[in-house]
């Protein structure tokens, strides 16, 4: 008969020691070492070894050619063409990068496999509900990669009241459903980037906390860095096993609205080291602010208070335009889960069938160019408009029809003012 074991073959500890000691073929193991194994898997899997073919197939992006992905972008965003080429192409380069990374690994390493191609994260200049946001949500979403949006103006360095930089990839290890290697395919859209910029007329007297502190912490998640992030998110405590992001392959994509960023360029300009082959000359009056800022160089944006590091590492600098009356009507109608198109659908499902007349659509576009939020009011117009009908809904449920015409929207506008 074999020896009944009371000792576990791992720490040595004794049965009277421990409190599960499990005994196998001539080994034993105690609970504590379970937990200390268990402990160690958990880290293999979630640091950075090389995946396996099958981990790679998993997250694998479906990768259509740019021109796809822009057509895409067409079916959700109005305008913005250059932003969406310049967008499509970064994000095509950059999986490709991926791809190209993950075959070079498997396949024997040949001198033309060593060239490591750099990421090209991207800045959008633009003002404020312009679709900086929406482009980024919208690839991401198409892509089928895990997205997160983080708020610059709250990140503060790490140690300091406020979230550090490595919140941001907490939620994209979120976003991607706890799966570390997904997440680390992932796109950020850090907005307000332009609001962390160094004030040039305030030399640190206090420490800058949430300016350049947060631009250094920045600047290494987009360079690439493994950072160590709690595995269910929440905050960090020392003894527990920490789940490990590499940084690398994360596209990120900053926005910002860089107010007057057009008088740094335009001085650049006006200097003369804007001038040469290719640059018209067009006096300062005539000059627009979109075609300003689409002349924007990383000098520019270094002059504003971005580290020369961190701009280094943004190469793709793309401006959007201020949406006219124009867009904003196509806005309201056109993309494939437009306002218009979502409020009829919520009024539809209580069997209400909601129109506007085209006078009525064009007041709420001037209220909004007035509000100066971009697309981002025309939500809060139409709900002001809609919000009677929504509370009445039973009354509208008996008539059937709700017709939104001018003299609506303006007295639903005049009472808001009220
Ligand atoms: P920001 O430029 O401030 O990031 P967002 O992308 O968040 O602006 O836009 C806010 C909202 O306005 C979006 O959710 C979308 O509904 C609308 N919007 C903004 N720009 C566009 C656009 N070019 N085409 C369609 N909708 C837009």
């Amino acid at each position: 008969m074999k020896k009944k074991i009371s000792v576990c073959s791992f720490c040595s500890a004794t049965i009277e020691e421990v409190e599960r000691l499990i005994t196998g073929d001539g080994a034993a193991i105690c609970n504590r070492c379970v937990q200390t194994c268990h402990n160690m898997v958990l880290l293999d899997k979630n640091r950075n070894v090389a995946p396996s073919p099958q981990q790679n197939k998993q997250t694998e992006v479906h990768l259509p050619p740019p021109s796809e992905l822009k057509k895409h972008l067409d079916k959700f965003v109005i305008g913005q063409e250059t932003a969406k080429i310049a967008l499509s192409v970064a994000v095509y380069n950059h999986y490709k990068r991926l791809r190209s990374k993950t075959n070079s690994k498997s396949a024997e390493k040949s001198s033309e496999n060593s060239v490591e191609i750099d990421k090209s994260n991207v800045v959008f200049i633009g003002p404020t509900g312009s679709g900086k946001t929406l482009l980024a949500q919208t690839l991401a979403r198409f892509l089928q990669v895990p997205f997160t949006i983080a708020d610059a103006t709250v990140l503060t360095e790490a140690g300091y009241v406020g979230e550090d930089v490595d919140s941001i990839l907490v939620r994209l290890y979120q976003a991607a459903e706890y799966n570390a290697q997904a997440a680390e395919r992932g796109i950020v859209f850090v907005d307000e980037i332009d609001k962390i910029a160094r004030k040039a007329a305030n030399p640190s007297i206090t420490r800058d906390v949430s300016g350049e502190g947060v631009q250094q912490g920045l600047l290494k998640i987009l360079e690439g860095t493994i950072s160590a992030i709690p595995p269910k998110g929440g905050r960090k405590h020392p003894e527990q096993s920490m789940v490990h992001i590499n940084t690398r392959n994360i596209l990120f994509i900053c926005g910002g609205a860089f107010e007057k960023l057009d008088k740094v360029i335009s001085k650049r300009i006006d200097s003369g080291s804007g001038m040469g082959f290719g640059v018209e000359v067009v006096s300062k009056s005539d000059r627009k602010i979109g075609e300003v800022l689409s002349r924007c160089e990383p000098e520019d944006l270094i002059s504003y208070g971005l580290l020369p590091e961190l701009v280094g590492r943004l190469p793709v600098i793309v401006s959007l335009d201020e949406l006219d009356e124009e867009a904003l009507l196509s806005i309201l109608t056109k993309p494939q889960n437009s306002l218009v198109k979502q409020y009829t659908k919520l009024f539809d499902m209580d069997s209400i069938k909601l129109s506007f007349t085209d006078e009525a659509l064009k007041v709420i576009v001037k209220k909004t160019v007035e509000q100066k939020t971009g697309a981002r009011g025309l939500r809060s117009v139409l709900e002001k408009i809609l919000m009677p009908y929504m509370f009445d809904v039973a009354k509208y449920r008996e008539l059937g029809t709700i017709k939104i015409d001018e003299d609506v929207v303006k007295e639903a506008l005049a009472k808001g003012r009220g």
